[in-house]
């Protein structure tokens, strides 16, 4: 068989969880994989359960703003594990029947290939590996952060290869090796939106990996380094992707997007707008507040940045060592002036605080809300999950050796797995709401 008869099928499962929301959430890494295999000649079938563009939409259609909306869910039973948490476990993503309809149309491939987001999503993985089954016996290959993170537990899905990290290089040496091939590393690697008939954003990555190392995060099991992407790729992703899906929101997927500013992001919109004219930019993995001076603030406002989230995580100074010190009170303080100075009202400023961490009292997270109550912002609470291989993730297990946290469905942020006191629901309920009101 020739190289250029192979076919393969990229999946994005759906997700099993409490909560899921679309907020800009594509799988942006995947789509460069599937651009290496487009370069290599291969031709790609793509389904992505989690796609609200779907027709299946047409008719149980949820829109928020900028795009974002709500997804279609079941309720399904909780595992054993979650017995005790009161809330409903759901399905979220497209019905199965769309998935057999579009693998019986498309035939045999010769190799499926999926991602998971969270390490407590293989529900999802699983789901999927069982119904590709059914259809055909060919190798299945299983990346993203639950392969990264729990690369042992990922293999009982009945994926054949396990692939750890996000590094390309890695994947083309461990794919070619595994199965014979002779894929070649293409020079401008770049997502391939095509795959999708239609998208209402679109999300970007101007640099990869972070210049953090905070204690809770696995980023650098993902991305080893921090690197900025080539100017000129950026700028033709986003003006070629723009024009081609008639798009006008834009949220940026960066670590720590303003980091080098003026050499990197203010280079890369300055042209952008330039050609396509000003769009809405959004940030939902949140901004340091020590970038945000008066000039960028400035520039943000300016340039179309429509939902700013700034990341504080705590205001505690145990807290903030975590955080690897990128952010102190002060820094919060400027950022908040300089942004409400360059014209960001209440509405626009979100502020991400941590909830959950280990060793953290739930009396020391409601102290940083109230402080973060006299600044015009919203706050934004991120429930810490433990993810394996971190620093707070073992920790975690030291602290507290009756928890199974080695169990992915363990690890999910919704049900704050570390804290363990009476009353949690009712005091958790309380925190979200004195961060809400
Ligand atoms: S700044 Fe954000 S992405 Fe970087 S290490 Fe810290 S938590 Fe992770």
């Amino acid at each position: 068989m020739s190289e250029k008869s192979m076919k393969a099928l990229f999946v994005n499962p759906p997700v099993y969880d409490f909560s899921a929301f679309d907020l800009w959430s594509k799988p942006y890494g995947f789509l460069f994989i599937i651009d290496l295999f487009i370069k290599n000649g291969w031709d790609v079938f793509f389904f992505d359960f989690m796609d609200r563009e779907h027709k299946f939409y047409e008719k149980n259609r949820k829109d928020r703003k900028f795009g974002c909306g709500n997804y279609y869910f079941k309720i399904v039973d909780k595992p054993h594990i979650y017995k005790d948490v009161p809330r409903r476990y759901k399905r979220f993503g497209l019905p199965d029947e769309f998935f057999i309809e579009f693998i019986e149309k498309i035939g045999r491939v010769d190799f499926i290939f999926l991602t998971c987001g969270m390490t407590y999503w293989y529900p999802g993985v699983e789901e999927v590996i069982n119904l590709c089954r059914k259809f055909m016996n060919v190798p299945i290959v299983l990346g993203g952060a639950y392969a990264t993170f729990c690369p042992e537990h990922a293999k009982n899905t009945g994926a054949d290869i396990i692939f750890e990290g996000g590094d390309i290089e890695e994947f083309v040496i461990q794919f070619n090796n595994s199965f014979g091939q002779r894929f070649f590393l293409p020079e401008n690697l770049e997502p391939h939106w095509d795959v999708y008939d239609k998208i209402s954003y679109l999300v970007v990555r101007t640099s990869k990996g972070c210049p953090f190392s905070c204690y809770y995060c696995g980023v650098k099991k993902i991305e080893k380094k921090y690197l900025l992407r080539n100017i000129d790729h950026v700028v033709r992703e986003i003006n070629w992707n723009v024009r081609k899906f008639n798009i006008r929101d834009i949220a940026f997927y960066d670590d720590a997007l303003l980091c080098n500013f003026e050499n990197h992001l203010e280079k890369i919109l300055n042209d952008v707008n330039k050609t396509v004219g000003t769009l809405n930019y959004h940030t939902p993995n949140g901004i340091h507040p020590r970038y945000i001076n008066k000039y960028s603030a400035e520039f943000l406002k300016q340039s179309g940045f429509r939902t700013i989230r700034l990341s504080v995580e705590s205001l505690d100074r145990k807290r903030q060592k975590e955080s690897d010190f990128k952010v102190n009170f002060l820094d919060f303080e400027n950022a908040m002036k300089n942004l409400v100075d360059a014209g960001y009202s209440k509405e626009e400023i979100g502020v991400y605080i941590l909830a959950g961490l280990p060793e953290q009292t739930i009396e020391n997270v409601i102290d940083t809300i109230k402080i973060l109550k006299q600044f015009p912002c919203k706050i934004k609470v991120a429930e810490y999950s433990p993810i394996p291989g971190t620093r707070d993730y073992e920790i975690a297990r030291k602290l507290y050796p009756f928890l199974p946290i080695e169990e992915p469905l363990f690890q999910n942020n919704s049900i704050f797995p570390i804290w363990n006191f009476k009353d949690k629901w009712e005091k958790i309920d309380y925190m979200k709401q004195i961060a809400r009101e």
